[in-house]
Formats: structure tokens, sequence, C-alpha cells
């Protein structure tokens, strides 16, 4: 009895309230493996459950104290400051600790196969292929997978299952049959294994180049917290820049941290990084298997990998001491995750930058208001500026095509006749077109397509959207006012809606250009790994003529042979129900506007708009982000939003609308009363209000926003809020999700 051990755990319960752990005995036999940071099973009410171990003492804290059943893992699952990251990410963003210490180590957590990867194969050659699919002919689903594994061989059974969507019983059936063979592979799974590394030579840096190396090195050299912002614009050289910094730090001993946004920004620059590199580089994204990622995450973690590259959740990756961390594209929403814990990779970065006291440099053209803001006289960040393009390129020259008038002279199509004709000019010389659809277009939106004018909240200052009962309702305070049949404007009666889908620009592209060869790349067209790769191979092998897409084109305006992008409709973002839309399309139109016309002929953009007038769009085609900055930053600091302030948006979710509201509204009150309890004056509460998606996937949602310039006592009411409900709905089968810092609304 003398030398008994117990082990404080977070046992893994679904819907958990608070973070605190439970004490259990170590038994005799597991004395010595049971240690911080390893995974046990434990009894729990009725059932047994895992739960992770962080901390262990001799003595005894409750009477009752039941026993560890088992280890979970052989090794340890998370280091000491791992924890501390998990309790970090639970304390600002309100998502229990067990949440946030399974998303730190989700990928050892998920390294279910084995080392050994069973990969399949097609066993059918090419002789017998028309009798199996003659075979096949009435099974479509076993078909789909076979022509699958034919198309993408060396998967293994569920990324096949995934890819042919079918269950993983039909992969099994096809095992049986013998259409399906496995082969074993055992190595180290390199995903880049196919990539052609091209020796580069090395360049001589610019001045500014010079210069920004120059400031981070000196900051890396002193080993202190330092943070930069890099606002440098498109083809300057920031990727060079970073290469160099990242030279410096691996010089120190530490490691480096790369972010990029998305995926479709991975292989070039994984590219040039290998390029560099070599095997020292790690490479993270979303799109790799659960074992590739472990592996990568294994050679991090053991040190052989001190330069990392990935998309946002690399922000979590075992770096033992990151002596610099990179965020390119600093301003991309796709660094918020928007599952629990909704961390912004930028806030996780200023986390670890200032723990480990290194350096955080923040790369962008069109940076966000709130690392721009800090980067001003008297802020905390560092600004370096970059204002020249590498070989002396002009930027591409930017036409804004006024709605108003097509609609005025009869034409109430998709595509202004500028627009037609300049593709027409295009197909007729052999050039290429880019068409850019903003991804996140509302189908509620109202505007009038004679003079332009958007309803806006008289409250919020946020567009308002249109309803199935006929009003026009405010998504931030739940204004609502009846829809006028004309504008209020200018009287005209052509009101119209938004949201024009990939697939209709298709069609009534190909119906006015019969003879253009049209692809497309969207969400639906890019479900499969490497499907982006592929469509745009396509496009600049000059498969097509034109490329119709979502934001996920961008990449594609690099191409050579492209030499005019149109962007179908500024306004779908511009009157977006959120107080960032104006920031959202300034920079959507800007990356457009400076991205192409890379290749040796000059490069034409047409934006098409009700608003031409409007500063964001303005500013976008001139290629201005100050004067973007200066008319952004008043605006914002007129209706106290950020970064004048910090927000927090509360959202529930569930199938029944009115338990929903009911809810939300029980959750108003809560908030009031702490409000009230603290004097909490300076705190800003509306809603509930619907949701911008009212409905998504079967749920209603409804929200509360809240919001101050006083941090602190912002806190103080999420903390009694959280200490209060736990952060679970009031209600049955009612989901909340608390977002800290919320990107959309
Ligand atoms: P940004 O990320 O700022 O938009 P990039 O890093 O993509 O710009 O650089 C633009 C182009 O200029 C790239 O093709 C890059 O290889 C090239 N480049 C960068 N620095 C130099 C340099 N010092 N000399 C010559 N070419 C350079
Ligand atoms: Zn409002």
């Amino acid at each position: 009895m003398s030398n008994q051990l117990f082990a404080d755990v977070l046992v893994e319960v679904p819907v958990f309230k608070n973070d605190r752990t439970y004490q259990y005995r170590v038994p005799e036999k597991l004395e010595g493996l049971v240690q911080f940071g390893t995974r046990v099973r434990v009894p729990f009410g009725k059932q047994k459950v895992t739960g992770f171990v962080v901390g262990l003492s001799a003595r005894k804290a409750v009477a009752r104290v039941k026993e560890i059943i088992d280890l979970v893992d052989e090794s340890l699952i998370f280091r000491e400051d791992q924890l501390s990251l998990a309790q970090w990410l639970a304390g600002y963003y309100f998502c229990g600790t067990v949440k946030a210490l399974q998303t730190v180590v989700a990928p050892v957590l998920k390294k279910t196969t084995p080392r050994a990867v069973a990969r399949l194969y097609s066993a059918v050659d090419p002789v017998q292929l028309p009798a199996v699919r003659e075979q096949l002919s009435r099974a479509p689903k076993k078909k789909a997978a076979i022509e699958a594994a034919l198309e993408c061989p060396g998967l293994n059974k569920r990324e096949l299952a995934a890819v042919a969507g079918v269950s993983l019983s039909v992969i099994n059936q096809l095992c049986a049959m013998g259409l399906l063979k496995v082969k074993t592979d055992s190595s180290m799974r390199d995903p880049y294994a196919h990539y052609k590394i091209v020796e580069q030579n090395p360049v001589s840096l610019t001045g500014e180049q010079s210069r920004a190396v120059r400031d981070v090195t000196r900051a890396i050299q002193q080993g202190g917290h330092q943070v930069f912002l890099l606002h440098g614009v498109t083809g300057s050289g920031k990727t060079e820049v970073y290469l160099r910094c990242i030279e410096q730090v691996l010089r120190t001993g530490r490691q480096a941290i790369t972010l990029v946004p998305e995926i479709s920004l991975t292989p070039q620059m994984v590219r040039l990084y290998k390029a560099r590199f070599g095997r020292d580089v790690a490479v993270l994204h979303s799109r790799m298997s659960d074992g590739e990622r472990y592996d990568e995450w294994s050679r991090i973690e053991n040190g052989s990998a001190p330069v990392v590259l990935g998309v946002r959740s690399a922000i979590l990756a075992p770096v033992p001491d990151p002596g610099l961390i990179i965020i390119d594209e600093e301003h991309e929403p796709s660094y918020k995750q928007d599952e629990a814990p909704r961390y912004h990779a930028r806030a996780v970065a200023l986390y670890r930058a200032r723990k480990s006291r290194g350096v955080l440099m923040l790369g962008s053209a069109t940076p966000s208001l709130e690392s721009y803001c800090r980067a001003l006289p008297g802020g905390s960040y560092k600004l370096i500026n970059m204002t020249t393009r590498i070989n002396g390129k002009n930027m591409p020259r930017v036409q804004l095509v006024d709605m108003r008038r097509e609609v005025q002279s009869g034409n109430s199509g998709i595509f202004s006749l500028a627009l037609l004709q300049k593709m027409r000019e295009k197909l007729h010389n052999n050039e290429q077109t880019i068409i850019f659809l903003n991804r996140r277009g509302f189908k509620t939106l109202v505007v009038c397509r004679e003079c332009g004018m958007v309803l806006k909240c008289p409250r919020c200052d946020i567009s308002l959207t249109y309803h199935a009962d006929g009003r026009l309702r405010c998504h931030y305070c739940n204004y609502r006012v009846q829809a006028p049949k004309r504008c209020p404007d200018c009287g005209g009666n052509q009101l119209g809606y938004f949201g024009t889908g990939t697939q209709r620009v298709e069609m009534e592209l190909a119906a006015a250009l019969p003879e253009a060869r049209i692809l497309r790349m969207d969400a639906d067209t890019t479900t499969r790994k490497g499907s982006h790769e592929q469509i745009l191979s396509a496009f600049a092998r000059g498969e097509a003529d034109i490329l119709v897409g979502t934001q996920m084109v961008a990449k594609g305006l690099d191409l050579p042979g492209v030499t005019l992008v149109g962007v179908i409709n500024a306004d779908s973002t511009l009157h977006m129900p959120d107080f960032r839309a104006g920031e959202r399309t300034f920079q959507l139109l800007a990356q457009v506007a400076g991205r192409a016309g890379r290749g040796d002929k000059p490069g034409e953009v047409l934006i098409q708009t009700f608003t031409p007038e409007h500063y964001a769009v303005q500013a976008a085609s001139r290629h201005d982000y100050s004067a973007f900055f200066q008319r952004e930053v008043t605006v914002r600091k007129d209706m106290g939003y950020p970064p004048f302030a910090k927000m927090v948006r509360l959202l529930v979710l569930g199938k029944d609308d009115t338990a929903v509201q009911q809810a939300a509204d029980k959750i108003r009150q809560h908030l009031d009363g702490f409000v009230t309890r603290l004097n909490g004056e300076k705190i800003q509460i509306v809603g509930p209000a619907p949701a911008p998606l009212a409905r998504l996937k079967e749920d209603y949602r409804w929200h509360i926003i809240l919001w101050s310039a006083d941090y602190r006592q912002l806190r103080l009411v999420m903390e009694q809020f959280w200490q209060v409900t736990g952060g679970v709905a009031p209600g049955k089968d009612l989901r909340l999700s608390i977002d800290v810092d919320p990107m959309h609304i």
C-alpha cells in the first residue's frame, strides 16, 4: 500500500462540461508504464472510456478512486508543451481541453493503420477488361471501384472507397473476387516521391528583398520574440525572402514552420522548398492519408525535418523549438478552422512564437486589417514594405464594367457585352481566359440592377437579405422590414437577386460561345485527390480555351497562356452580410488583378459590378492597398467592429427551428445577466438572429454576436458563460458552437 501512484486523467467523453481531470489508481501491472503523455482506458460511470494522463501523484485526492484498466498505446502521445498549447487553445477558444488536445495530437491518434499499408491495384489485365466491365455492368458500385483502381493505383482501401464513392464492403468484395489485389508497402510514405526536384540557380536578392532578409535575420540572431508584417505586392519575391530567412534560422539550430493557405498552393511551394532544403522538409496538408501525415509528423518530432511546410493545421506540428514561423497570405480566411477548436492559425502562431521566443513573419499583398493596424507606427509589429515587382513587370490593366448600363441597354445575361467581346477576341487569337466567381454567393441578396443600391441594416451597416416570407432581415440584430417592390433610391423596378453558380455560368458561356472549349473547377469537380492539379494541367496544356471556377482557380492565374481574367460579379462578396465584406472583396479582386498576366503577353482583367464606385472595387482596380485601408479603417472604427473590438459569435444548431430559437433566447438572457453583474456596459450584444446560412444540412441556425473594445470584459463574460453552461446548448438535440474572432459571420 505504501508506494501507490495516482494518475490525473482527462477523459475523452464527447459532450463534456469544463476541463477537469479525474483521478485513477495506477495498478501494479502498469507501474512505470502509465506516464505523463500516455493514453489509458478507465471506467467512467457505467462506461469504459479512454483518457489522457496529464499528471501523476502519490496522494489520493478523493476517497474513492477507481483503477486504470489498461494502457491504450505503446508510446507517448503528447509532450508537456503540447498540453500547454492545448490548454491555451481551450482557454482562448472555449472548446474544452480534451477537444483541444485531441486536435493537437490528431495525427498520432489517427494512426490506426499499421506502418505497413495495404495498397490496392486492379488485378484486371487490359485483355480481360472489356469482359470484366461487361460482367460488372449490373453492379455499378463494383464497376466504379474497379475503374477508380485503374485510374488511381496504390490507394489503401479507405482511400479507394472514398475516391470511388462506394462503401468499404464493396472494396472487400472485389478483393474476395480477386479483381483487386493487395500489395503491402512498409516503407516510409513519401507523397512527393514522384516529384521531380529541379535544382535552382541561386538568385541575387533585390534591394528590397535584402533589406527584408537583413531585418528578419537580425531578429533571429538576437533570439527574441518579434513579429514582422511583410507587405509585398504580388510578384515582389516574398517566397525568396522566406527561404533565406529559414536558412538563417536553421543555422541557429532551431526549426521553421511555413503556412500556406490552400491545398492548391502547395505543389509549387513544395517544389521550391524541396529544391532548397531536400529531405529536411516535412509537408503537412489535408489531402494526405493519415499514414502519410503520421510519417511526416514523426520526422518533425524526432528532429529529422526541421523545415515544416503546410496548411493551417501545420501550426500544431510538434516542432520542438520554432525559431521562425512564416504565414504566407496571412489574410486568407482558410487559416480559421470552422469546427471546434475554431482556432486561427495566426493567433496560434503568435502564441507559439511568443512562447518559444521566436520570430513570426506574416506575408501578404493585401494584409488583414487586424495585422496592418498593429504594424502602424506605435504598434507591436514591424512593417516591411516591398513595393516593386521582380522583373519590372507592370500590374495588369483592370477595367471595371458597369452592369447597370448593361441592364439599361437590355442585356440581362450573366456576361456583359464587353466581356463577351474580349473572350471572342482571345478565342480568335488562341489565348486563354479564366472566368472567376466568388464562392460564397448568397442567393438571397437583393440589389437594384438599375442603380446598384443594396439595402442595409440601419443599426449594423450590414446588407439585408431576402427571406421567403417576403421580408428583408439583418443577420446580426434580426431587424426586419417588408421588401420593397421598387428601389427606394431610384424608383427602379429591377430588383435582382445574387447567387450565380459555376454551372449556370458554364451553360450560358457554352450558349454564347459554342466553339469555345470550357473547363469547370469548383467543389463538385475537385472531390478526387489530385483533381485540382489535373484540371489545371489540362488547361495549361491548352486543352481548353476558358476555365470557369471559384477561388480555386486563383492559382491558374499564373499560367502564361492566360491573357484575360473576367470577374463575373464583384458584388456577390461586397454585399455579403458580414462586416468584412468590403475587405474580402478588396482582397479577392486585388489577388485576381495582381496575379493575372504573368506570362510574356500582358494580362487584362475585367471586373463586372453593379457598384463600380465602391471604394473596395475602386482601390482593387488601381492596386491601391493604402486607399482601401484608409477608407475601411474609418468604417470599422465608426461601427466599433474588429480590429477595434474583440468579437465572439454563439451559434445554436438543431433540427427544430422553434427549439433552436428558444435556446438562443435563453443564452441571450444568460449573457445579459452576466453583463449586468459585471457592469459590462461596454459590451455590445445583438441577436438572436438567423445566421446568414439560416439552414444548413438540415439544421436551423440562430446566432448571437457579442463584441467589445474592452477585451478583458468580454472575456470575463465568456468565462462566466463557459463556467455555467460548459458550452452545452440548453435543450435536447441542440448544439452550440462558440466562435472567438469569427472570420465569417
Ligand atoms: P510573391 O510571393 O511576392 O508574389 P514570388 O515569390 O512568387 O512573389 O516571386 C515572383 C517571381 O520572381 C518568382 O518567379 C520568383 O522565382 C522570382 N524571383 C524572386 N526573387 C528573385 C530575384 N531576387 N531575382 C530574380 N527572380 C526572383
Ligand atoms: Zn442589424
